[in-house]
């Protein structure tokens, strides 16, 4: 569309130009002068009044004396003498006066140019175009098939990416190792008889610095680096992932030593047979021609592949076959030191205040991963710009935080008094029942201010990494998820849709305890449901049921026993210690937030 609509503007262009040109040059000849007959003409000659004749052509321009200007057309072919004769006038009176006889050439010039040449430089010009724009079409074609890959060049100083960039996962670092000192000196290797690995997929969730990972190895080992996301080698047409597989390893071989990264290759290398719809074929191509093109390449080329995945578990087997994708790296979500570690390097370029103590920030982030760290410390740089400050405090990266999990803050969000009040007594049942409650996490802060989607919010973090959850822990945040929706029937004998997001959550988590963690005793510790992934219209479809209509009856009365009893157990508390909900929110109404210190404080009484 974009050349078309280039063109139609050139055209329109070139027609206005056209235009004026003529309009100007055509004006030029005729000038506000009076036009007049052969007859009037040839009286004033007669009478003398006449200065000077000018001749273009068939066109007379006289000059009278007293200023006037005329115009008077002539046969052709005739000379102003012969025109004199065949009128009887006296040839003497031509003499009284100057005849300028002008060839007009520029005027014949012109008219031939607009006439003649100019029609075929136009056409021209757009045939010319038409080409250019066909070749173009062609050109585009024939690099359909190319790989899109981004080459990354280590060896700018100012890109250069190495392990010391990459903080914490130590694990990872030592088996990467490994891969670094075979693209060094493979001949260390290959003398003892060692094989040299192809493929490491590197095992991880979403930002956990994979990527960054992939470029420190290059970094490290000072090669090239290939960049390339399986979703890109999927296109419309069946064929082009292959080739652009074929071309990326050409690319690569031509560059060796270097490595190639390959992100998401769970796009491309999903088991195969699995899955709805159409793209299926084209990745099954593609995917046969990655394990072709790892298969195929002398293991003395020094061509090491990364890939990245955060779902191992639907990966194809054939990809993590020996001589493949056989090692496997996996990097864990960062633990409280690697993010306190992830949290220095990326603090480095930024005025950190003496109060702000990154350990404490790695305190409030459990399961952050070390992109939401870094996106942490630069949310708190913009604040601190914004605030128009200079250094960065600890409040401002505790801001950030609660921004990163709840969304940004809605202060305009206008409540009304009742809404407010209503909206205090919920967060104040979360926040009790998180209080009182041993294995849920404690309080962080209590806010009516709107955020997100909420009208307010309790923020209750754990303290430490957790790797497991007890059931003790499901069935408390079960409460504390009720402790809202409790609080307001209590108190108000009625409930408002603000509970709505939480007994979504509380039911998915009762259901989730039955029939994925397995954790009900009626039922027995096995769990319900094949999970199995397919993708169909960009969704996913799961759980096929492999159990009988009996048990599903079973397990519905088993996730209603857990709600009860969580419901119960918040109510209880919340009656309970019903003073100490009204003591909250009158805090709350008043003060908007309440910070940990301050919620302790109450219950210190
Ligand atoms: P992934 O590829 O796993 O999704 P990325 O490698 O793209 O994650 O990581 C995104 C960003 O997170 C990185 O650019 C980096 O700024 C930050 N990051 C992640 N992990 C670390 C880490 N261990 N040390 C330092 N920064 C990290
Ligand atoms: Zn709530």
């Amino acid at each position: 569309m974009k050349p078309l609509l280039k063109n139609g503007i050139i055209f329109l262009c070139a027609v206005f130009l056209i235009a004026g040109f003529f309009s100007l040059y055509s004006r030029s000849s005729v000038q506000k002068e009076e036009k007049i007959g052969i007859a009037t003409f040839l009286e004033e000659v007669a009478d003398e009044k006449i200065e000077r004749v000018e001749l273009q052509e068939n066109t007379i321009l006289i000059t009278l004396k007293d200023g006037k200007k005329q115009t008077a057309t002539k046969e052709p072919n005739d000379s102003l003498g012969t025109l004199m004769k065949n009128f009887n006038a006296d040839p003497e009176k031509m003499k009284k006066f100057k005849i300028d006889i002008k060839e007009n050439s520029s005027g014949f010039l012109l008219n031939a140019f607009f006439t003649i040449i100019l029609p075929f430089l136009i056409l021209g010009f757009f045939i010319f175009l038409m080409i250019r724009q066909i070749q173009g079409a062609n050109a585009r074609a024939m690099n359909f098939g190319m790989s899109r890959a981004r080459q990354f060049d280590g060896k700018k100083e100012e890109n250069r990416i190495t392990f010391k960039d990459v903080a914490g996962a130590r694990e990872a670092k030592e088996e990467l190792q490994e891969v670094i000192e075979f693209l060094r000196d493979p001949k260390k290797f290959t003398n003892v008889g060692a094989k040299i690995p192809k493929g490491v997929m590197l095992v991880g969730a979403p930002g956990t610095g994979k990527t960054l990972f992939a470029k420190a190895v290059a970094g490290e080992a000072d090669v090239p680096f290939f960049h390339v996301s399986g979703s890109e080698f999927i296109e419309m047409f069946v064929g082009v992932g292959a080739s652009r597989v074929r071309d990326l390893f050409t690319r690569a071989m031509k560059n060796a030593p270097c490595i190639v990264f390959i992100d998401e290759i769970d796009a491309v290398g999903r088991q195969r047979g699995a899955g709805l719809g159409g793209s299926h074929d084209e990745r099954e191509q593609t995917l046969n021609q990655i394990l072709v093109e790892l298969d195929g390449f002398d293991p003395s080329t020094n061509v090491i592949v990364l890939a990245a995945t955060n779902r191992p578990d639907v990966l194809d087997p054939a990809l993590l076959r020996p001589g493949r994708f056989d090692r496997r790296v996996v990097i864990d979500l960062p633990s409280i030191e690697d993010r306190t570690a992830i949290l220095e390097v990326h603090a480095r370029n930024k005025p950190l205040a003496s109060d702000a103590d990154l350990r404490k920030v790695a305190e409030r982030t459990p399961g952050f991963s070390g992109a939401d760290l870094a996106n942490v410390l630069n949310e708190a740089a913009i604040l601190v710009a914004r605030r128009n400050a200079s250094q960065i405090t600890l409040d401002d990266i505790f801001k950030s935080i609660e921004k990163v999990i709840l969304g940004p803050e809605r202060k305009s969000h206008v409540m009304s008094e009742k809404e407010k009040k209503i909206t205090a007594y919920h967060e104040a049942g979360h926040a009790l029942v998180s209080h009182l409650l041993p294995d849920a996490p404690p309080v962080q802060k209590i806010s009516i201010i709107a955020r997100g989607q909420a009208a307010g919010y309790t923020l209750n973090l754990p303290t430490e990494d957790r790797q497991f959850r007890t059931k003790k822990e499901f069935l408390s945040e079960l409460a504390v998820l009720l402790g809202g929706f409790v609080a307001e029937k209590t108190v108000f004998e009625d409930v408002t849709t603000g509970a709505s997001n939480d007994l979504k959550k509380a039911t998915r988590l009762a259901k989730n305890i039955v029939t994925v963690y397995g954790m009900s005793e009626h039922l027995g510790q096995r769990t319900f449901g094949d999970r199995e992934e397919m993708i169909f219209l960009g969704r996913e479809i799961t759980e096929q049921r492999d159990y009988s209509e009996k048990t599903a009856e079973h397990i519905d009365e088993e996730i209603t026993n857990f709600f009860n009893g969580a419901y119960a157990q918040a109510e209880r508390l919340i009656t309970t210690y019903r003073e100490k909900i009204e003591t909250i929110v009158q805090l709350l109404l008043e003060k908007e937030t309440i910070e940990r210190e301050a919620f302790l404080a109450i219950f210190a009484e």
